[in-house]
């Protein structure tokens, strides 16, 4: 079974987001980049089930810029076999992400797509379900596990408050979530190996898909700052304190 899994170029998750000063994003410059964490785990969760032998080729691919190459040699150094880099400097827009990964699963033939269930970027939420909607497959999301059995993959969710599991028929798509996995750093060989790993280069327009956003960020703002704790006495302070400040 060949397993598509689609990896999301963002801003490092150890680096603290500083709001552009007229707030009409975060800014960008010369902050670190690096592969979005749910995409590590979708790609470790592909590399298990070839070491199982569930998979049989693992396809890592980006839209994003020209630089979205080394998230995808990030993929292939921990194990994916070749990339598609469908480069553009345009933001791209969930939607338009799941129809160009639309095409790329009608030229592939993929019997899974793997996704994160979110990038910590945007914090959409949408492409997987957007991908599975165009294709008209079943979708199992926020997946903690993953299991083939028979011709079906058992995929146990998480929702509010505990654990569903789902049977889905294949071809489906998974989006990741955190439980899932502990990704594996790529080891040095694996590095060397991964630079002579084929990556295809595709635009939008290759797929006939039109990447023009449909919807404009009107305001983004930095959390409220916290403010300084306070010690107090005791426990009797400590209530009548939280009284007058209305919080019980
Ligand atoms: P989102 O719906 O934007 O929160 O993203 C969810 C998941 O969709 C990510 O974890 C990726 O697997 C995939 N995805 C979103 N945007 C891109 C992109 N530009 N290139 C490749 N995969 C993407």
């Amino acid at each position: 079974m060949k397993v598509l899994v689609p990896v999301k170029r963002v801003i490092d998750y150890n680096v603290r987001p500083r709001v552009k000063p007229d707030g009409t994003g975060v800014d960008l410059a010369n902050v670190k980049m690096a592969m979005n964490p749910f995409c590590e785990i979708s790609i470790e969760e592909a590399v298990r089930l070839k070491e199982k032998g569930v998979a049989t080729e693992i396809v890592v691919v980006s839209i994003g810029p020209q630089q979205a190459q080394e998230t995808i040699r990030v993929g292939l150094a921990m194990g994916g076999d070749r990339g598609i880099l469908v480069q553009t400097d345009q933001t791209v827009e969930p939607l338009a992400v799941a129809k160009i990964l639309k095409a790329i699963v009608d030229a592939e033939q993929p019997g899974l797509v793997i996704t994160g269930k979110q990038a910590i970027d945007d914090d959409a939420n949408q492409t997987g379900q957007m991908l599975a909607a165009l294709l008209g497959w079943p979708q199992g999301t926020f997946a903690s596990e993953i299991v083939k059995d028979g011709d079906k993959l058992k995929v146990t969710r998480e929702v509010d408050g505990g654990l569903q599991t789902v049977a889905l028929n294949l071809p489906a798509v998974v989006t990741t979530d955190l439980r899932l996995n502990e990704p594996r750093f790529a080891s040095l060989p694996n590095i060397m190996k991964a630079k002579q790993k084929k990556i295809d280069m595709k635009t939008p327009a290759d797929y006939g898909v039109d990447i023009a956003p449909r919807l404009a960020v009107v305001k983004v703002a930095e959390p409220r700052k916290r403010e300084a704790g306070e010690k107090v006495a005791d426990v009797d302070t400590l209530i009548s304190k939280l009284k007058t400040a209305g919080a019980i």
